[in-house]
C-alpha cells in the first residue's frame, strides 16, 4: 500500500492530524490496532482547554455538563474553580472524528504497526503482513509509542514523569449528579493525583495517577478507593457497595515536556509526543495534519521541512506546558499541611473564571503568592529546570 501521509493511531492527535492532512489535499491512511473497538480513557473536557486550542466542542457526544473544578487538600477542604466543562462519552466521540475523518477522504485500516525504515525520502511501516510506503508518517500511537523512539527521536523530555493511569466506570445511586470534576492532590491521592468525574444519573469515573512507582497502579487505586468511600462517608453517603463497571489503563504525559517531534518523514503527534489533554493533543494533532499537507505538496518532507509543525506548536503551547510542568512540580513539593492552609487559605475566594490565560495565571499565582510566599521561589526553580 502506498499513501501520501501514513497516521498511526486513532488518538484524538492522530484523529485530527488525518482529518486536517486529508483536508489540506493528502491522500492519507489512518491506522489503527483496535479499530474496530476503540475503547479510549480520558472522558472530562473543559470549555477553556478547548477553546485554547481551537476545539469546537460537539453536543452529540456530550453527556453531562459540569460546573467546575474542585480541588480537595488531604484533610477533605476543597477549593472551588469555576469553569464550564463536560463528561464526555468517549465512544461517540471517537466516533464523530472517526465519522468526521472518513467524510474528508481518510482510508481508516485495522492493523499494528511494528516499525518503520526510511528509503530516500519515503518511509515504510511494516505491519504484521503488510508494508505501507508513505511520504510522510504521523506517529500518533501514544505514549508506548516505539515508532518515533525506534526512529532516533527523543519526542519527550522528562519521560520518567509520565503518569501511569487507570480509570474506573463505577456506579451508585445518584453518584454521577455531583456538578463538580473533583480533583485530589497530597496524600489522599496515593501515587500522586486522583480524581472523580461524575457522568450524571448513578455513573461517574474514578481515576487515579501514579509518578515515580512502575506501571502497575492497581494498589494504588484500591488505597483510593477505600479512602473516596471514607470521603463520600464523610459527607453523610455510604457507598460501602459501590460497583465498578470497567476499568481502563493507560499514561499520561502531563507533566513531561514535548521534545522533538520531527525526523525525516516522520511527524509525532498527542501522547507520543508528550502533548497531553484531549483538547491539546487535538490542536497539536491538527497543526501536524495540516504541515504534513504542506510538505507533500511542496515535497519537502526532510526534518527541516517538517519542523515548521514544532515551531507553530512551541510558539502557541511550549510556555502553557512549561508553566504547567512547573506548577505541577511544585504542587508536588509540598507537604500535606502546606496544601492544607494553602487550600484552607483559598477556599471561599472566587478563582476568576474569565480572561486570558496569563491573566488567570498570573492571578492565580499572586493568590497563591500570598498564602505561601516560597511556592513563587519553588516555582521559579522549577521553570528555570525546563
Ligand atoms: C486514565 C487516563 C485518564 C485521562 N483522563 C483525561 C481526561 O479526562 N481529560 C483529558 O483531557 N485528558 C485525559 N487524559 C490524557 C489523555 O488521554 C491523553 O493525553 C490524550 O487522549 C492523548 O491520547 P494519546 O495520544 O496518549 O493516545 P491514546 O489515546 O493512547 O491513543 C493511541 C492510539 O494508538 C493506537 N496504537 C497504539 N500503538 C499502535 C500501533 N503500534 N499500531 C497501531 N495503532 C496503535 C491505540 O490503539 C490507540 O487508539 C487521561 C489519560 C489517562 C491515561
Amino acid at each position: 500500500m502506498k499513501c501520501d501521509v501514513l497516521v498511526v493511531g486513532a488518538s484524538p492527535a492522530g484523529l485530527m492530524a488525518a482529518i486536517s492532512a486529508a483536508k489540506g489535499g493528502a491522500g492519507v491512511i489512518l491506522l489503527d490496532r483496535d479499530l474496530a473497538g476503540l475503547d479510549h480513557a480520558a472522558n472530562t473536557l473543559f470549555e477553556g482547554m478547548a477553546a485554547v486550542s481551537g476545539v469546537k466542542v460537539e453536543d452529540c457526544y456530550l453527556k453531562k455538563e459540569l460546573e467546575g473544578m474542585r480541588i480537595l487538600s488531604p484533610s477533605g477542604q476543597g477549593v472551588a474553580i469555576p469553569a464550564r466543562g463536560y463528561f464526555i462519552d468517549r465512544k461517540k466521540f471517537d466516533e464523530h472524528y472517526l465519522r468526521l475523518a472518513q467524510s474528508s477522504g481518510v482510508t481508516l485500516l485495522a492493523g499494528i504497526a511494528k516499525k518503520s525504515r526510511l528509503e530516500g525520502s519515503r518511509r515504510t511501516v511494516f505491519l504484521n503482513e503488510d508494508e505501507i510506503e508513505a511520504k510522510i508518517v504521523v506517529d500518533a500511537s501514544g505514549v508506548s509509542s516505539g515508532l518515533a523512539r525506534g526512529a532516533g527521536l527523543a519526542p519527550m523530555r522528562h519521560a520518567e514523569d509520565i503518569a501511569w493511569a487507570m480509570e474506573a466506570d463505577v456506579e451508585h445511586p445518584g453518584l454521577g449528579e455531583e456538578m463538580f470534576f473533583l480533583y485530589w492532590i497530597g496524600s489522599m491521592a496515593p501515587g500522586w493525583k486522583a480524581t472523580f468525574s461524575p457522568a450524571g444519573g448513578d455513573r461517574a469515573t474514578l481515576g487515579v495517577f501514579v509518578r515515580g512507582h512502575g506501571q502497575n497502579v492497581q494498589p494504588f487505586f484500591r488505597d483510593f478507593l477505600k479512602r473516596f468511600k471514607a470521603y463520600k462517608a464523610s459527607q453523610y453517603r455510604d457507598i460501602g457497595d459501590l460497583k465498578i463497571l470497567s476499568v481502563r489503563r493507560g499514561g499520561d504525559p502531563i507533566c513531561v515536556m514535548p521534545h522533538e517531534m520531527a525526523a525525516d518523514s516522520l511527524m509525532v503527534t498527542g501522547g507520543a509526543a508528550g502533548q497531553s489533554g484531549l483538547a491539546y493533543s487535538m490542536r497539536a494533532g491538527s497543526i501536524c495534519g495540516s504541515m504534513a499537507a504542506v510538505a507533500v505538496a511542496t515535497g519537502d518532507v526532510s526534518r527541516s521541512g517538517l519542523s515548521q509543525y514544532e515551531t507553530l506548536w512551541r510558539r502557541e503551547f511550549y510556555w502553557q506546558y512549561r508553566m504547567g510542568r512547573a506548577s505541577l512540580q511544585t504542587l508536588a513539593m509540598m507537604k500535606d499541611e502546606e496544601i492544607d492552609r494553602l487550600v484552607h487559605g483559598l477556599s471561599g475566594k472566587t478563582l476568576i473564571s474569565a480572561g486570558s490565560f496569563a491573566k488567570k495565571a498570573a492571578y492565580a499565582g499572586a493568590v497563591v503568592a500570598l498564602f505561601r510566599p516560597k511556592t513563587m521561589l519553588d516555582l521559579a526553580v522549577n521553570l528555570m529546570r525546563g
